[in-house]
């Protein structure tokens, strides 16, 4: 059976932080009405490429990638964690130290240059076995005019499937009853462990409110994971949540006007 080709998309990696959502979301839009492409979104502390690997590589093989794009931030709350704990201020965590040990910077500007090499080399490496004809960009983007908005902050946790990826998160927002640049979003396919990225949430960047929005691909994983979340100490402290994620419109279904 012949194989059909497969639909190009552009891919992004990023960090979880709440100032990068509203960028991220009209790229996505920008991109989709200019050149028909969808943007796959995957997002966690740092933008850190290894602990997506198996996400991106789904992504990859899934669809036909040419630009991929890995993109930190400055003022980034992973480098801050890293930076205390380079300094002996921040609590034990196994996970959160060995991360720390990869980087050689020991304040938060000079750790946010150096998270960018090393992801840019950790995708070029990665990508080059899997798709070689993809080429690997590094961003570096200015968040500090990013206005504090009132009320609380929030996370979001998006299992989502590389079918259908999820960048709407202004309408993530109104859900959570918040305003866009307060909510964090860990987002990912469901295929990589997430916990140690989920447990800087409450214990670096003080949030105790965490909801899972899964697809109906994505609902078992889902569960494990709220589970998982529930096992971990910080549980008691938190309000964590599990909610169905509202599908964005097919693309195929994409409405014609009319001449
Ligand atoms: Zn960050």
């Amino acid at each position: 059976m012949e194989e059909k080709p497969k639909e190009r998309a552009n891919l992004i990696i990023t960090c979880m932080d709440r100032r990068l959502n509203e960028a991220l979301e009209l790229r996505e839009r920008n991109e989709m009405a200019n050149t028909g492409m969808p943007t796959i979104v995957l997002r966690n502390a740092g933008g850190d490429v290894s602990n997506l690997k198996d996400s991106i590589r789904e992504a990859l093989l899934h669809y036909d990638v040419r630009e991929a794009r890995v993109a930190v931030h400055n003022d980034c709350g992973a480098m801050n964690d890293i930076a205390n704990r380079k300094q002996g201020k921040a609590e034990k965590d196994r996970e959160r130290d060995m991360t720390a040990m990869k980087y050689v910077a020991k304040n938060p500007e000079d750790l946010c240059k150096e998270n960018l090499a090393v992801q840019q080399k950790t995708l070029t490496e990665l990508v080059a076995s899997l798709s070689p004809n993809t080429t690997v960009i590094a961003d570096s983007l200015d968040v500090l005019h990013v206005p504090h908005p009132n009320g609380e902050r929030k996370a979001a946790i998006i299992l989502d499937s590389p079918e259908r990826p999820y960048t709407h998160y202004s309408e993530l927002a109104s859900m959570l009853h918040t305003d866009t640049n307060n909510v964090y979003v860990i987002q990912y396919t469901g295929k990589d462990n997430m916990l140690p990225d989920i447990s800087l949430i409450p214990k670096a960047l003080g949030v105790k409110d965490i909801t899972i929005f899964s697809t109906d691909k994505t609902r078992i994983k889902a569960t494990e994971l709220f589970e998982g979340i529930n096992r971990q100490a910080f549980a008691p402290e938190i309000n964590l949540r599990l909610m169905e994620l509202v599908q964005q419109p097919a693309r195929q279904n994409r409405v014609k006007l009319k001449g």
